[in-house]
């Protein structure tokens, strides 16, 4: 057997997928863990994130559906509804070659009638998230008889998130004798009790290489933190933290930047703070809905919004990397969510800087930073800000546009839109050079088109008034206006609330 997949027991159709995929080897973990799982049993797979652990449970719960039987037979549990979105995506690629597979993605913030549905006419594969899941189970949508295997994915996320409870009510309504693999970045005691409370003789697997630069691997239990991330801290004067926040921003400069807040209450106050200013900024906390959610996202990543200031709970999971700077306002209470925060600077090869607002509640530098230090077993440097500007001075030196911005058209994937269709409509009609077109996210009904700032408005005018594929779509500019000042129209100040 000359293809190193084929060598781990799967079946030729997936061996020909990883091929198209132009994936030449399995990573560690796909091949510690794909054995085992493919021989039924319940497993526990440790690898840092982007090692390929989707794959690593995806490929064996492909060779094992049965797509004459309409019922559930794999069920993913994960901690946001982005990381299912990305799971749900990653197991339709990986099961182009099964005819009629059909996966579906049962998260919140979207309507249970349709999911019910959908449901009510058979699904092969489910992938979810912890509530929504047992809402569809509880109220007998969700049909668990006939499944065979279970993913506990980002088990560590799940735990740091509050899913223990409903983790454990989804699993005590599946059947005992199915099989139970759960995947994390870190493994946390607290993984270990939901183990031995959910799996029977589990393998334990382990994918990690030695980083890029050649260090050793991190020791067991101990997070992964990409190389190349600059970590610091500064301790600021009583009250001062916002200043410092300011100053921080403007000793490094930066494309776009995420600040990280232990409350909600203090992702407004930054918010706006940072907006009054006239710095292009949103907020990303559990009060948005998914759509809004969605679309702050989409402009952040595609260079509509330089700033986002978000809590630990709206903002794990994301989809986001290589960001040049991350700020905590506050250093996280669990030391591992400070991973999870920064670990999105730096990645794909890039440097990327993370600074820690570090006072303690009574003075002196807070202690959770040496937790953190523990945890990760690296030192975060000190960091003197110098910056002698008052606050309104430094703020207004950083308000700078964004070199993108957002248009939505009322039309998606479900229209037949393609990206191709968007691009030529641009750059035909709308008169837009090639590079003045950014990413396009296209969503079922809707789709998002990144054009350069200083055309956006006439070529949203464009789009409204043209045509693509002979169809009328309404096409608006989402955020601010080049020029203007203030809050952004679909900004809504959520308040004070208890923090
Ligand atoms: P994790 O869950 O460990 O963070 P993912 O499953 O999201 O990682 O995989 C990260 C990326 O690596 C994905 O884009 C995936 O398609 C890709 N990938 C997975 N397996 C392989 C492989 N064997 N060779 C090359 N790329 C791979
Ligand atoms: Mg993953």
């Amino acid at each position: 057997m000359s293809n190193p997949f084929e060598a781990l027991g799967l079946p030729a159709e997936l061996v020909a997928v990883t091929q198209e995929l132009g994936y030449e080897a399995p990573t560690a973990i796909q091949t510690a863990a794909i054995p085992p799982l493919l021989a039924g049993r319940d497993l526990i797979g440790r690898s840092k994130t982007g090692s390929g652990k989707t794959a690593a449970f995806g490929l064996p719960m492909l060779a094992q559906v049965d797509l004459n039987k309409r019922s559930l037979q794999g069920l993913v549990l994960c901690p946001t509804r982005e990381l299912a979105g990305q799971v749900m995506r990653e197991l339709r690629k990986l099961g182009r070659r099964h005819p009629g597979l059909v996966v579906a993605e049962l998260i919140g913030g979207q309507p249970k009638r349709r999911q019910r549905e959908l449901l009510e006419r058979g699904v092969h594969l489910a992938v979810g998230t912890p509530g929504r899941l047992l809402d569809h189970l509880d109220h007998g949508a969700l049909d668990p008889r006939g499944l065979r295997t279970v993913v506990l994915d980002e088990a560590d996320r799940m735990l740091d998130m509050g899913f223990e409870e409903e983790v454990s009510s989804v699993l005590k309504h599946l059947p005992r004798t199915r099989q139970t693999a759960l995947f994390s970045a870190t493994m946390p005691e607290r993984i270990e009790v939901l183990a031995r409370q959910h799996q029977h003789n589990a393998v334990r697997v382990e994918g990690d290489e030695p980083s890029a630069s050649g260090e050793a691997p991190t020791p067991h239990g101990a997070p992964d933190l990409p190389v190349g991330i600059r970590q610091l801290y500064v301790v600021p004067e009583r009250g001062a933290e916002l200043h410092a926040l300011c100053a921080v921003l403007a000793k490094f400069p930066h494309e776009s930047a995420l600040v990280f807040c232990n409350f909600k209450a203090s992702v407004a106050e930054v918010v706006a703070l940072l907006s009054e200013a006239g710095l292009s900024v949103d907020r990303l906390d559990g009060d948005l809905d998914q759509f809004e959610r969605d679309r702050v996202l989409v402009r952040f990543r595609n260079g509509s919004l330089r700033l986002l200031v978000a809590t630990d709970v709206a903002g794990r999971g994301l989809d986001i990397e290589g960001l040049d700077l991350v700020v905590n306002l506050e250093l996280p209470q669990d030391p591992s969510a400070y991973v999870h925060r920064i670990g999105r600077t730096g990645r794909a090869g890039r440097d990327g800087v993370a600074v820690s607002i570090a006072r303690g509640a009574h003075g002196g530098t807070d202690r959770r930073l040496t937790d953190v230090e523990e945890l990760t077993g690296q030192p975060i440097e000190a960091l003197a800000l110098d910056d002698p500007r008052p606050q309104g001075a430094v703020l207004r030196s950083l308000a700078r546009e964004p070199r993108m911005a957002t248009i939505q058209i009322a039309g998606g994937r479900r229209d037949k839109l393609r990206a191709g269709d968007l691009l030529g409509a641009l750059t035909g009609e709308a008169g837009l050079e090639g590079d003045e077109v950014g990413r396009i996210d296209l969503r079922d009904k809707v789709t998002f088109v990144a054009v350069a700032r200083q055309r956006a408005v006439a070529a949203a005018k464009a789009l409204d008034q043209g045509r693509i594929k002979k169809r009328r779509f309404r096409a608006t500019l989402l955020g601010r206006p080049a020029g203007s000042r203030g809050p952004a129209p679909g900004y809504r100040d959520p308040g004070g609330g208890p923090r």
